[in-house]
């Protein structure tokens, strides 16, 4: 570990990982974390927060550029390593055109990183093909969000808002073990009841509901679509509905009343599973809670559970539909939010990671947006690329005939993080270049043809945007090692050696200086912040278009973002599993998060407390499967779907349906259970189906 040089006594930011942001002082020698009052986290931080500052001392931290070499990977030169990868993206593009390289980004990047990823592919390196791990996780939610309410920001109203509602209803979220001091804001709904989590598993978010705290409903996996076409079949049929709501705010109501119309609650029964008089129940208790008939407030939220499908952006449509016929988005109390994960995953998708955007929100296709943007890029805008595809079309398309052939990475490590994993660990060692940033050598960046080490949180400046689209400041503490670069410096050094046209400043503050200004006027506004305001203490919610605004803590009080201004309603079909259970395959695989790991687990699973806590992967079985397969405790299981398979040891728990198991998706090796994942994505928003597939257990033979 290198000797960390403070810049002061102590710093304040805010945790590495998840989108609640929590706010962390550090300090001390050696750095530690300590939690700071803040209206999401008040005081809290989770075991991953509070063990935050050991990322700093990882003992494999990257301290210099690697190159690969017939001997692996060799220590390099930051000038030779630029030199040579700029040299070979000229050659690939000379023998291929722009689009033979390719930029894969992370939702844990700072926003002025994403902002400048965006303008390097575009600009430098004149790709059109560029796109980002967030379309892993919010892909479908955003689809849905901007397609009924005009714009997509996780939560159009602060989190501190559910303290005081009846009723939340959380649709394939463990935000439990995912942000647990989140889980002080559900105290309000909790202590009247009115918690409804929608979980196939019975996980820690799903025990809150004990108790009499609320109802926690476990249908079969792939079928939140159905149970939600149930819920708002009672809702519109038996006048539960906001009629004056419906009236004066919202398009499509009759298209949906019809789609509903034949899915009354005996029929959902049988395809969820889900008692049809529950259902009924939680429609009743959302809509008493609900303004329109006296309550104190009803929020729908949605989580990857939900969102994670074929039909993702239409499960979020559904949701959407609920919310609206409750009369609760841009109500004083009550709407519609998803629970955004990665760190960053809401400013990730803001400023033009995305293949189909420019930041701002801007599209890409748009002729007015171009010239706003190429206008701040100081470029012709017949110089910027069109859309590019989506990420899982993006990796498919790795090494193939008419494909990229080489391709940047940061802050993602696909090898694990990707669906089908097995078949993307290929297509990049296929690759005549691949080159990944990172601060440990992930299992991605183990792969690549230069890692080039970059600072990580508490050694940079910049902003993060948290899951309720609030601005928040992140501040360097201690120097990076030695010869640790920042990604600015990183992309401003090969823009100069590519003969990119514009600017690259490698100054935090001067980058978010420039993204507010290309975002001014877009759909994420930020043209009113500054780092200079954010240190004043502020720390604001987009959009606040000019330096007086004081921030939209809520959205669509008065009017949606639609052209219209009024909300849409969408119908909705169910389609079912891309890939449902058979003979073969006879049990359906659900995938998620332990509280003590992160993502894909690059950084958490290199932290000894973490480890301890959770030091590995393990199969969730019910009791009746168990006896099946005749195991008794924690013998290896193999896990096998039509992509691949996977083996760690088994946990029996009645937490599972008999016909799911379960496995957390932190893990490499023989434990990748993303080996497994499908990789077929839902039409409207490429998201990937990971939520669902079906698979075979056996047990591995004792010799
Ligand atoms: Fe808070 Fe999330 Fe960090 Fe835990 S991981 S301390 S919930 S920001």
């Amino acid at each position: 570990p290198h000797d960390q040089v403070a810049q002061g006594p102590t710093t304040d930011s805010h945790c590495p990982y998840c989108a609640l942001q929590c706010a962390q002082r550090l300090g001390g020698h050696p750095v530690a974390a300590e939690p700071r009052d803040f209206p999401t986290n008040r005081g809290g931080l989770c075991q991953k927060g509070w063990t935050s500052a050991d990322l700093l001392r990882a003992p494999d931290r990257l301290t210099q550029p690697l190159r690969r070499t017939a001997d692996g990977l060799v220590p390099t030169t930051w000038d030779d390593a630029l030199d040579d990868i700029a040299a070979r993206v000229r050659a690939l593009r000379a023998d291929h055109g722009p689009d033979a390289v390719a930029v894969f980004g992370g939702g844990g990047l700072t926003n002025e990183k994403a902002y400048q990823l965006g303008k390097f592919a575009r600009l430098a390196l004149r790709t059109r093909l560029v796109d980002y791990n967030g379309r892993f996780c919010m892909a479908s939610a955003a689809a849905a969000a901007n397609r009924s309410l005009g714009v997509d920001r996780g939560l159009p109203f602060p989190l501190t808002d559910l303290d005081d509602a009846d009723a939340v209803l959380l649709l394939g979220s463990n935000l439990a073990d995912t942000m647990p001091p989140s889980v002080q804001h559900l105290a309000g709904p909790r202590a009247r009841g009115g918690l409804v989590v929608v979980d196939p598993r019975r996980s820690a978010t799903a025990r809150l509901c004990d108790d009499g705290a609320g109802t926690h409903l476990q249908p079969l996996p792939g079928t939140d679509l159905v149970l939600l076409l149930g819920l708002l079949h009672v809702v519109l049929g038996e006048g539960l509905a906001d009629v004056t709501y419906l009236d004066e705010r919202v398009d499509g109501v009759e298209d949906v009343r019809r789609s509903v119309a034949a899915w009354w609650p005996e029929r959902v029964e049988t395809v969820t599973g889900v008692p049809a008089g529950q259902l009924r129940s939680v429609a009743h208790r959302l809509a008493d809670a609900s303004p329109h008939r006296g309550g104190r407030g009803a929020y729908v939220l949605t989580g990857r559970g939900a969102e994670q499908h074929v039909d993702g952006t239409d499960t979020v449509s559904a949701a959407i539909s609920l919310a609206l016929a409750l009369g609760l988005p841009g109500a004083h109390r009550g709407g519609y939010g998803a629970l955004t994960g990665q760190g960053n995953g809401q400013g990730g998708r803001e400023h033009g990671q995305k293949a189909d955007q420019l930041p701002g929100y801007r599209s890409i296709e748009d002729p007015a947006d171009r010239a706003h943007v190429a206008a701040v890029w100081g470029v012709d805008p017949e110089l910027l690329p069109r859309s590019g595809v989506p990420a899982v079309q993006l990796l498919s398309s790795l090494g193939t005939e008419s494909g990229p052939r080489g391709l940047f990475v940061h802050g993602s490590n696909v090898v694990v993080s990707a669906p089908r994993a097995g078949g993307v660990r290929d297509r990049l060692a296929s690759l005549d270049l691949l080159v990944v940033c990172d601060v440990v050598p992930s299992e991605t960046a183990l792969l690549a043809d230069y890692v080039l080490p970059v600072t990580q949180w508490a050694e940079e400046e910049g902003t993060m945007t948290s899951l309720e689209g609030r601005v928040l400041r992140r501040r360097r503490h201690v120097d990076p090692p030695a010869h640790v670069r920042d990604e600015l410096w990183i992309w401003s050094e090969l823009a100069r050696r590519l003969d990119a046209p514009g600017t690259w400043s490698t100054d935090a503050s001067l980058v978010f200086d420039e993204l507010a200004r290309a975002s001014a006027g877009g759909r994420a506004d930020y043209a009113g912040l500054s780092h200079a305001r954010l240190d004043t203490g502020e720390a604001l919610h987009w959009p606040c278009p000019d330096p007086d605004h004081p921030g939209t803590p809520r959205l669509f009080t008065n009017r949606f973002a639609t052209p219209s201004g009024r909300a849409r309603m969408v119908p909705v079909r169910p389609v079912g599993p891309d890939d449902d259970v058979h003979a073969e395959a006879p049990l359906h695989l659900v995938t998620g998060r332990l509280l003590a790991h992160y993502q894909s687990g690059a950084q958490t699973r290199r932290v000894p407390a973490l480890c301890d806590a959770a030091g590995g992967p393990h199969v969730e079985l019910h009791p009746s499967l168990a006896a099946r397969l005749g195991l008794d405790g924690a013998e290896l299981v193999r896990v096998t779907s039509a992509r691949g398979s996977m083996v760690a040891p088994a946990r029996i728990t009645r937490d599972v349906r008999p016909d799911t198991v379960f496995v957390p998706f932190h893990f490499a090796g023989d434990s990748l259970v993303n080996a497994l994942t499908n990789d077929a994505t839902d039409p409207v928003s490429g998201m990937p189906e990971f939520k669902v597939c079906a698979v075979r257990v056996e047990r591995v033979a004792d010799d």
